[in-house]
């Protein structure tokens, strides 16, 4: 079953003589359970795409379906709702909150949301994540992968139609790396996850289901790595 469309996806950044366009006419879908990675040189529009799908910044054209909902034609407050509940987001940086430990950074969205967290889940997901005795520890207190781990359960915790990471190995070393992406596999094949991960690195990119190659704002590419 289809989880993602997108519609010829424009984004032009600027005006006038300093446009930049970053995303010229991309298309395609992704199916429930689907782990892409979208590869591309620097400045492709990797990150431009995976923001658009997430709902962080508007396109100029074109349409983005999330379970069959056209996510521009949310106002405002509806749109950040949907993203909340249905979009998790992985950075490079993580972007945990250093005042919170790591069971309150991975709730946090549920938080946000006024949900309460379902225990069993967040325990399975604690450890799942190898975090279950790092449960009460500041992030300050915790390595990059680590970190990252967190980052990754704050992403899962309420059960997102879509992950999306935007370079999640990209400050990592390479065992790191792949005990990340070893960990995002994990999670989508348990929890049938769908999730997109934007790379250059090709070893990690070669992890996942399928590879979408972006360059210049356009799909080049579009393979099937396994089934
Ligand atoms: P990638 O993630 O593949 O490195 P990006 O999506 O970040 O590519 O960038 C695509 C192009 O759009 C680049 O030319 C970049 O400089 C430009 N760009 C990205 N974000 C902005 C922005 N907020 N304002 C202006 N230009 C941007
Ligand atoms: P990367 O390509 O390393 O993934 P991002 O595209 O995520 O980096 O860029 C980080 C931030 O900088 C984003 O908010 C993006 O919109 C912004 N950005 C990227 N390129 C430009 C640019 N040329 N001008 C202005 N902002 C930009």
């Amino acid at each position: 079953m289809e989880i993602l469309r997108v519609e010829n996806l424009s984004k032009i950044y600027g005006s006038g003589t300093t446009q930049v366009k970053a995303l010229n006419g991309v298309s395609f879908s992704v199916k429930r359970g689907e782990f892409v990675a979208i590869v591309g040189a620097s400045g492709s529009g990797k990150s431009t795409l995976l923001h658009m799908i997430g709902g962080v910044d508007r396109p100029t054209a074109g349409k983005v379906l999330i379970e069959d909902t056209d996510i521009y034609k949310l106002d405002k407050t509806n749109l950040a709702i949907f993203r909340r509940r249905q979009v998790g987001l992985i950075y490079q940086f993580y972007n945990l909150l250093p005042i919170l430990n790591v069971e309150e950074n991975i709730t946090l969205p549920l938080l946000l949301d006024g949900q309460k967290a379902d225990q069993k889940f967040l325990k399975e997901v604690l450890e799942t994540l190898n975090l279950a005795d790092r449960a009460g520890h500041l992030p300050n207190e915790l390595s990059g992968g680590e970190q990252q781990r967190v980052s990754i359960g704050r992403a899962l915790i309420n059960r997102p139609a879509l992950v999306l990471a935007d370079e999640p190995t990209g400050n990592l070393d390479s065992k790191n790396s792949q005990e990340i992406v070893d960990l995002l596999k994990l999670s989508n094949k348990r929890y049938h996850q769908t999730l997109l991960m934007v790379t250059h690195n090709h070893n990690i990119a070669l992890m996942a289901d399928r590879m979408i190659t972006i360059s210049d704002g356009r799909i080049v590419k579009d393979e099937v790595i396994r089934r």
